[in-house]
Order: structure tokens, then sequence, then C-alpha cells
């Protein structure tokens, strides 16, 4: 086994080079100078209007006036090329009400998230109206129809979830007795790496661990979110969650581009390293920092790795586990975990599209390391609000029914 492991991990050195989306060199995870960003507040007094990208999260590089309340944001992204997944963020006001027209022209990319809206300085986030909203089919521009006040108005791709919004998140869940939350590592520019264990029972002779991995990516919100959510569900004082606990520990990472997030950057991290993209060569002190805390479990003889799960997000929400052919443990998990959340979510479309286990992800690394099942679970760019959170929750309950079936099976045949 562990020669087959071996060969599997030699060859993909050698021959994945980029998914069809990926920009050329992808898997070269060494530093690269990126585009900074200059923060500043752009005002044009004969309109009144102000437009700002001085706020953590925020992207937008340069402005200019095409005519009386006209503008064009330029969106430029931290390094080119690189996948379309172009993050804008600003805040705009005016000292009267007025009707303004905001054009967002990118560089290397072309308009993809649907805009969002915050009035309560980025507190709770809607669509904007669809009737105020097209792109520009030509130039790949979005262009947007505004009514602006005094009051900043914030328009993003998503809505926007800083390391500080982060922090709030991870305080709260640590009122919770089981919770433990530990400074694993920094990134390049010093923001923390933070795990999260969920560790109840702890005196029980043996236990699963789920590792479970978020937001390499910064614009994929939606995915970030639905990682929390499914955290907070494995947490929740149900007797389902308590009996998942008396089985598994958690250790999750849920943000580890601290740097992208707050940087709103499209893809990669402060060096310019599309993280999920490092499972290999583990350059990033981002990765690096979460492979050490991983490979802790095996001075644990007491604690089994059992799954794993990356959240990402993407045009559609998509589970992408690995083929069927490659054995894995436990077997065939992330397939009968689909059917499970489409028989509880029939209206909601789940896609399955299996890969092989070459790329330097970290579903794979995970693989590679410990044999285990895992799934790179991408949820629907446009999935939010009430919908977000049902399919969160509900991915969660399906995932503890199997899996306290899969340890009792363990178990029993040990
Ligand atoms: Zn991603």
């Amino acid at each position: 086994m562990a020669l087959i492991l071996f060969i599997q991990s030699c060859k993909s050195s050698e021959t994945f080079s980029g998914y069809s989306y990926d920009p050329e060199g992808v898997t070269d995870t060494q530093d690269r100078d990126i585009q900074e960003q200059p923060k500043r507040t752009i005002g044009f007094l004969s309109d009144g209007v102000w437009i700002s990208n001085e706020f953590e999260g925020a992207r937008a590089n340069d402005v200019f006036r095409v005519d009386e309340f006209h503008y064009i944001i330029r969106i430029d992204p931290e390094i080119s090329p690189i996948n379309n997944s172009p993050w804008y963020g600003f805040r705009i006001w005016s000292n009267e009400t007025r009707s303004v027209t905001v054009e967002l022209e990118y560089t290397d990319g072309r308009q993809r998230y649907l805009p969002k809206k915050s009035f309560d300085d980025g507190l709770s986030w809607a669509n904007i109206d669809s009737s105020n909203y097209r792109v520009d089919l030509e130039t790949g521009n979005g262009i947007l129809h505004l009514t602006t006040e005094n009051d900043p108005l914030w328009i993003s791709a998503q809505e926007v979830f800083t390391t500080r919004d982060f922090r709030m998140w991870k305080e709260d869940l640590m009122s919770l007795p089981f919770i433990q939350s530990q400074v694993i590592g920094t990134s390049h520019l010093g923001r923390s790496i933070n795990q999260i264990k969920i560790s109840e029972h702890l005196d029980e002779p043996l236990k699963g661990v789920i590792f479970i991995y978020g937001r390499q990516h910064p614009p994929e919100i939606p995915g970030f979110l639905v990682g929390l959510k499914f955290i907070e569900t494995l947490t929740a004082d149900t007797d389902l969650a308590i009996q998942f606990r008396k089985y598994f520990d958690v250790w999750a990472f849920p943000l580890m581009n601290p740097d992208g997030a707050d940087g709103g950057h499209w893809r990669t991290n402060a060096a310019g390293v599309d993280l999920n993209r490092d499972w290999l060569f583990f350059n990033q002190p981002e990765t690096a920092a979460v492979r050490n805390a991983v490979l802790k479990i095996q001075l644990r003889s007491d604690r089994k790795p059992f799954y794993s799960i990356d959240f990402h997000s993407t045009g559609r929400t998509i589970f992408y586990p690995i083929s069927r052919n490659i054995d894995t443990f436990p077997h065939l998990f992330a397939y009968r975990w689909a059917e499970s959340i489409q028989q509880a979510l029939p209206d909601t479309e789940l896609l399955v599209q299996p890969f092989d286990v070459v790329s330097p992800i970290a579903k794979n690394w995970s693989f590679r390391t410990f044999g285990i099942d895992g799934v790179t679970f991408e949820v629907s760019d446009e999935m939010s609000g009430n919908m977000l959170d049902e399919f969160a929750s509900k991915s969660a309950e399906t995932f503890m029914r199997l899996m306290i079936e899969e340890f009792e099976n363990y178990i029993d045949s040990n």
C-alpha cells in the first residue's frame, strides 16, 4: 500500500500542470510579486460623489469619471494571468441623493459575481435588483445603476467576510466547552492561521478525526459560509451531533488565506500563489502550517484520520470526489453522502464529478498521506441566505448520520 501511494505521489509532480481553468505555471508555488492595491477615496467634486476602497476586503484599483454621474472602476487582479474569480468591493456615497452608473472594468477577467449591496456597513447583504444590473457581453464589464446617498452604499462581489468577522464567529463558537482554538502559524503578512478543534469525550480510547479546510480561495464566500455553518451544526446540542462527537473529533482550518481575504484578492495569497496547488511542495506558510498541524495526528494512537472536506465555490453546487476505481477509506463515502443530501433536498441540484488524485490539492494530499476519502465541496456562487443555511445544515446532518454508521462498522470489523 505504501508503495502504491508513493508511486501516485511521484506521478502527480510529473504530470499535473493545472486544470483547464488554471493559468500556466499554477503548480509553481514559489513566491512571486503581486500588484499592490492603493487604498484611497476618490471624489468628484462637481458631482458630489465619492468612491472608496479603504476597508478590509475591498477591491477597486482605480476610478475614472466618464460623464456626469457615470464612472468606470478598474478592477485588477493581484497577479496576472489568473483564474476568472474577479472580486470587487467598494463604498460609494454622495452629498445628495443621486442616480449613478458604475462600470466595472476588469484587467484579465470578465464580470462573474452578481453584485451584492449593504446599507449597514457590511452587516447585512442582498443582491442588487436585476433591473439595475447587466453584463456587457462584448467587453465583459459589469454595469450597475445605483442610487447613492450621504450614507455609504457598499457594493461587493459577495458579502464581505474578513478575518475580523471570522474572529468574531470563532469567539462565539468558543463559548462551547468542547471547542479549542489554536494559532498554528502566520501568513506572509503576519495574520494568524487558526485551527479549531471540536473534541468532546477526550478519554475515548479511539475516535475518528475529520479534517475541514476552507477559504483557500478568497472570493469563494458561499463555500466558506457553508463550511462555517457545517461546523456549527456539528457542535449543536442535538442527539445526532452529541452521538457524532462521541465518535469523532474535528480539526478545522476554515480560513486558510487571511491575507487574500482581507486584501480582496481574486485567488491567491500575498505571494501570488494559489494555495490549493501547493499541497505537494508546501512552499507557502499557510499550507505548510496546516500540513504540520494535521500531521500531529501521527503522534496520536487514539485518533484515526477518517475524512477530509475542502470548501470552495464555483458556478454550480458540485461534489468533486475521488474516482471510484481508487481504493479509499471509507470507500466511496462521498458518493453515498451526495445521494443522501440529494434525498434530503430534492430541489437542490447537486452534481458529482469524480477526479483522479494527481493534482496537488488538499483532498489529494489527505488521501496520499492517510488513504482517506474526501471531497472538494463546491457551493454555487449565488447560493445565499436561508437556502445556504438549510443546505449547510442538511449536508452536516447527513454527513453525521453516515459517519456514525461508518465508525460503528469500523469498530465491529476491527
Ligand atoms: Zn476554490
